[in-house]
């Protein structure tokens, strides 16, 4: 396949693999650390912040040892000293903790951002150059994958950079806060250690609750986008079919898991932190009572037992704040396996590869060899059977058959949307995998049923048919008269400025049309693929979108999807598909006088 060499858009797919059924990654959070390696100088820095951060708080329990047993000493002299000497260490401790709190918000937060951008544009990157089969895909709903760009790479953003500050900061100073308990009352520290399996488990349990939520929350806030998004953007079918309810109750039932969820989670979590809490005063109660005896015995001093007490203090603090932020983590790693399967998913058919023949000039026979085709994502149904057809270049041919025939899917196979399974598509002679993608399709352009207008002016949406260049308003104006479009623009207040509304809501279904066919003319085709949008015109407007596609067809090839048969009499060829066969193939004249399923379509509209 010559579009399997790197091309700009798969560089970013490290170790990519073609396209199949999506399954989920196991991902480390080693890898969720190395996403983060182009900020390395601000995570380094950040996180040298954060280590000294973490020695605040042991250096801080010596200090406060040292000062509360600076009080037995009643000699004035020394004490007055001592004060001076221990708040002054204070001061330094306070300057340090706030020196690094700004570096590690400088540093991290500028890792953080890069981060988040860089991420969200290689998603969406992806997303882009996804083949169609992986949009057919189910998992892939518009919800989802706003969903992976809005909330998985925020935790991924967190993980890999500020929560990393955090972890750094944490476990720096609960080794030296354990390390400072064994230097200065290793018995002491022992017996309240011994607690520590207690609270490690009814942290980890905890841990455990809130990460298995997470991941529930996270499906049911995928599936409530997915039916809102559903439901917001067919609002007029779903208000006019009355669907309202339906969709009020579909997510109101998303919203009635994540709350039984949410209370689950509530009782585990706060039974956990219950008993957590209350062996933290048990710990107290025997560490006095022990503390009390090693010192009579001789074997600690008062200031060890206040140092071990408030290091220890410290430390679980430390311990505790790594384990709330441990959560977190496997939000993080369900986003990045996420975005790792969407980065990983190499597209089979590259619209962005630089390979491919690129023939100079482009005359539009078409061929279709012995084509067999089916969905990806439904292999059981075969589409198209040993189909074999050849278009000669400037001729038009309709394809007719009942729907679902496999008329649209041909189409979508001359513009490379999908690899037929057996045969081939030619294109003057060759194969269409062996052509240039982009140079492919900016030889074809599409009329649509339903055109696809942007949320932009009239005259952006015309010159979208065109990206090569900037192209001048006379070059619009001239293809909008072609498409009959011109006096109606020209007669609204804004003209060619006026803004036709999302999915240009604020224009007709003919003048939809028409703004397609003006935007397809512009590209110059050499082929032009109608899928004809006349049942749903009146006949004033079918009159006008008629005449410019009769203007249009002029020196192209013309693939027709045909719905209705009126308009195609006219045709150099009309196809009878049925079961993803070529049934019958002719004339109209032909087809009526041979042609026994034509005939009775023909007979029936
Ligand atoms: P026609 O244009 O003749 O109405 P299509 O070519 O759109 O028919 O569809 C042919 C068959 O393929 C139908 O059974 C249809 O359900 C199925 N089909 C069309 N598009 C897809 C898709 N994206 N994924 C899975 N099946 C599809």
């Amino acid at each position: 396949n010559v579009n399997s060499a790197k091309s700009p858009c798969t560089d970013q797919f490290e170790e990519a693999v073609p396209h199949q059924k999506t399954t989920l990654p196991e991902v480390s959070l080693l890898k969720i650390f190395k996403l983060s390696k182009s900020e390395w100088p601000f995570v380094v820095l950040g996180t040298l912040a954060s280590a000294l951060n973490g020695s605040v708080h042991p250096a801080f329990s010596i200090i406060f040892g040292k000062l509360v047993t600076m009080f037995e000493d009643k000699n004035k002299t020394t004490l007055k000293q001592d004060a001076e000497l221990y708040s002054m260490m204070l001061v330094v401790l306070g300057i340090v903790a706030l020196v690094t709190y700004l570096m590690q918000g400088l540093f991290y937060g500028r890792a953080e951002e890069i981060l988040a951008m860089r991420l969200r544009h290689s998603a969406f990157k992806a997303m882009l150059y996804q083949d169609m089969a992986w949009y057919d895909e189910k998992d892939n709903s518009t919800g989802a994958l706003t969903t992976t760009l809005a909330v998985d790479v925020a935790q991924i953003r967190g993980a890999a950079t500020s929560r990393l500050g955090i972890i750094t900061q944490d476990v720096t100073n609960m080794s030296l806060s354990i390390l400072i308990s064994f230097v200065y009352g290793w018995e002491m520290t022992l017996l309240i250690l011994s607690f520590a399996p207690i609270l490690a488990v009814t942290g980890m349990i905890q841990t455990a609750a809130m990460a298995g939520f997470a991941n529930k929350d996270k499906q049911e806030l995928k599936r409530a986008g997915k039916i809102a998004t559903e439901a917001v953007e067919n609002i007029r079918t779903v208000v006019s079919l009355t669907r309202e309810k339906a969709f009020e109750h579909m997510y109101e039932e998303t919203l009635r898991t994540q709350h039984r969820n949410a209370l689950k989670r509530a009782h585990i979590t706060g039974s956990c932190y219950a008993v957590s809490h209350a062996f933290v005063h048990f710990a107290h109660a025997a560490g006095f009572r022990f503390g009390a005896y090693l010192i009579q015995a001789g074997r600690m001093t008062p200031e060890g037992m206040f140092i071990v007490f408030t290091a220890i203090a410290y430390g679980a603090m430390a311990i505790g704040e790594t384990l709330v932020w441990a959560p977190e983590y496997s939000k993080a790693k369900a986003g990045a396996a996420h975005l790792f399967a969407l980065l990983k998913n190499k597209p089979s058919i590259d619209s962005c590869s630089q390979n491919g023949e690129k023939p100079d000039a482009c005359e539009g026979n078409l061929e279709f060899r012995e084509v067999s085709f089916f969905y990806p994502c439904r292999p059981e149904v075969p589409v198209l059977q040993d189909m074999s057809l050849s278009i000669e270049k400037g001729k038009t041919v309709a394809f007719v058959g009942s729907s679902g025939c496999g008329k649209s899917t041909c189409v979508q196979l001359l513009q490379r949307f999908y690899d037929p399974m057996k045969g081939q598509v030619l294109l003057d002679g060759v194969d269409v995998k062996e052509l240039n993608v982009q140079w492919l399709r900016s030889q074809t352009a599409i009329v649509s049923q339903e055109p696809v207008l942007f949320n932009c002016s009239i005259a952006e949406n015309i010159a979208y048919g065109d990206n090569s260049r900037m192209v001048p308003l006379e070059e619009i104006k001239e293809v909008a008269d072609a498409a009959n479009i011109h006096s109606f623009i020209e007669g609204l207040p804004g003209k060619y400025s006026t803004q036709v509304g999302l999915r240009g809501m604020h224009l007709s279904g003919g003048q939809k049309q028409r703004l397609a066919i003006a935007r397809a003319l512009l590209r110059k085709p050499k082929i032009l693929l109608l899928d004809e949008a006349t049942s749903a015109l009146d006949n004033e407007s079918e009159k006008m979108v008629q005449q410019a596609l009769d203007k249009a067809r002029r020196g192209r090839t013309c693939l027709v999807v045909a719905h209705r048969l009126s308009t195609i009499q006219n045709a150099d060829m009309i196809v009878v598909l049925q079961n993803g066969r070529i049934k019958e193939q002719g004339t109209h004249q032909e087809l009526l006088r041979n042609g026994e399923t034509y005939f009775k379509l023909a007979t029936a509209h």
